[in-house]
């Protein structure tokens, strides 16, 4: 490995889509760290959110190293919520990645290979370069049209001028392209990156702006840069550890990223990165980033996950490590052994602990409304008590289902606001787990064994 490949996940993008906590945009905390009742997407849960307040706190000043969090609580009381709040709050350069107990167990990796993996995507690196950029006003771009026809690449010469000097550039299909995408034209302040041939106008000179008639309301004067044409300039890429090892593990390539199949990656090749980041580091190029490892339904892992987990946190680059669970005192996986929330002693020892509380019906009621309004769907006010009364005696989770099929009922109808009787059209359709638990009792002789 040469040269450690890093520019192919620049461009990465993530589709943003409605889920389950798609309304979470933070943790809902004011300038002194207090929860307000309902805010960013947040409802109640005041205690825990006051602690995880206390936790981003602690990230922030790069205090919580080796240690973790849990937070315990029954199902529904918004333990994964409070813990995409956490991660928003934290802002989009700290990585978070995110599994569930169950995931590890897959035919295509060892346990301990995903475990490694969910913590290498959430360290970040963040790493600084040097690139060469030029800017000056617009004399004249010339395009030199290939002489056979559909030939791929043009040529073409740039005369950028500052205030005391004219400079001539030649230019490669990639930048006559960003050129003419951004229509530039004669007089517009310009700069370019020349490794990636990114161009950014960043106005109208001054000298020539009253030539031209084609000068719109809002756009900017400038003045003409000053002296020297090229300069240098920091960039900064922010990648995480996991998208370095995939980019440069020979098995796999960097395509392995959208579609998530990255296999095993060899320990030669993370020992290789690990150096060279190390060395980066020293240098002054890069600095690491650690993010938050979020384990839901971490009750699922097993007695050698968890000796990974403490051995992992020791690690200096450790990410913050957040686990949930609903269990109470449980039997630790590959063990006979019981322990609190099925986690050994020892790593618990490690945790900070964060109990979340069930909900009273008016903290449920205004949870109902804001998945009514990520969902876009209009309820009457008679539907929304009658969504909530269902949450009570079911689930939350079961009522927020509800929403999308009963705005179906609704839609069939061809009315526009979900009523009380799609509610409990629906309700009749799909059991709660109360319901289908009654159901099978009653019907239990009919079914397999
Ligand atoms: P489980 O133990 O079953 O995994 P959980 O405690 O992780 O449950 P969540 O999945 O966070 O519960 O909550 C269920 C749903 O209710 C989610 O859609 C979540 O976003 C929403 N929710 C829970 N609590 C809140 C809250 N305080 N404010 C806003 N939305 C919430």
């Amino acid at each position: 490995m040469a040269e450690l490949k890093l520019s192919e996940s620049k461009d990465l993008t993530r589709i943003e889509r409605i889920g389950a906590h798609s309304h979470i945009r933070g943790l809902g905390l004011d300038s002194t760290l207090e929860p307000r009742l309902t805010s960013e997407g947040l409802v109640g849960q005041l205690p825990a959110r006051k602690a995880a307040g206390v936790i981003l706190q602690m990230i922030k000043d790069g205090k919580i190293a080796g240690r973790g969090v849990l937070i315990a609580g029954q199902p529904g009381t918004g333990k994964t919520a409070i813990a995409m709040g956490l991660a928003k709050s934290l802002g989009h350069e700290t990585p978070f990645a995110m599994l569930s107990g169950s995931e590890i167990f897959s035919l295509e990796m060892s346990k301990t290979e995903a475990l490694m993996q969910a913590f290498r995507r959430a360290i970040g690196v963040r790493i600084k370069e040097e690139a060469e950029v030029i800017e000056g006003e617009v004399v004249e771009v010339q395009v030199d049209r290939p002489a056979v026809a559909g030939a791929a690449s043009k040529t073409g010469k740039l005369t950028l001028k500052t205030t005391d000097m004219e400079t001539v550039y030649d230019l490669g299909t990639k930048m006559i392209e960003a050129l003419s995408k951004e229509k530039v034209q004669s007089g517009d302040v310009i700069a370019i990156d020349k490794a990636s041939g990114k161009i950014t106008k960043l106005g109208r000179s001054f000298s020539r702006s009253r030539d031209y008639d084609a000068v719109g309301p809002h756009t900017k004067f400038v003045q003409c840069p000053d002296g020297e044409l090229q300069k240098r300039k920091e960039v900064v890429h922010c990648v995480t550890l996991h998208e370095i090892d995939v980019i440069n593990s020979r098995t796999q390539g960097f395509l392995a990223l959208f579609t998530g199949d990255t296999g095993e990656i060899r320990a030669e090749v993370r020992e290789q990165i690990d150096t060279k980041v190390a060395e980066w580091r020293e240098e002054g190029k890069a600095e690491i980033v650690p993010g938050v490892l979020f384990i839901d339904e971490v009750h699922m892992l097993d007695i050698e996950c968890f000796s990974f987990l403490n051995r992992a946190l020791e690690n200096e680059m450790s990410p913050i490590l957040v686990v949930a669970t609903n269990r109470g005192h449980t039997r630790i996986r590959g063990t006979n052994y019981k322990s609190p929330h099925g986690i050994p002693i020892d790593l618990l020892d490690r945790l900070l602990i964060i109990a979340t509380q069930p909900y009273s019906e008016e903290d449920i009621r205004k949870i109902l409304e804001i998945r009514c309004q990520e969902e876009d769907v209009e309820m009457t006010e008679d539907a929304k008590v009658l969504l909530t009364k269902i949450a009570v005696e079911t689930s939350l989770r079961y009522s927020i289902n509800l929403i999308n099929s009963s705005a179906l009922a609704c839609l069939k109808r061809k009315a526009k606001s979900v009523e009380m009787e799609d509610v409990s059209r629906v309700y009749q359709l799909f059991l709660d787990v109360k319901r289908s638990t009654q159901y099978l009792m009653e019907y239990q002789n009919q079914y397999m064994f």
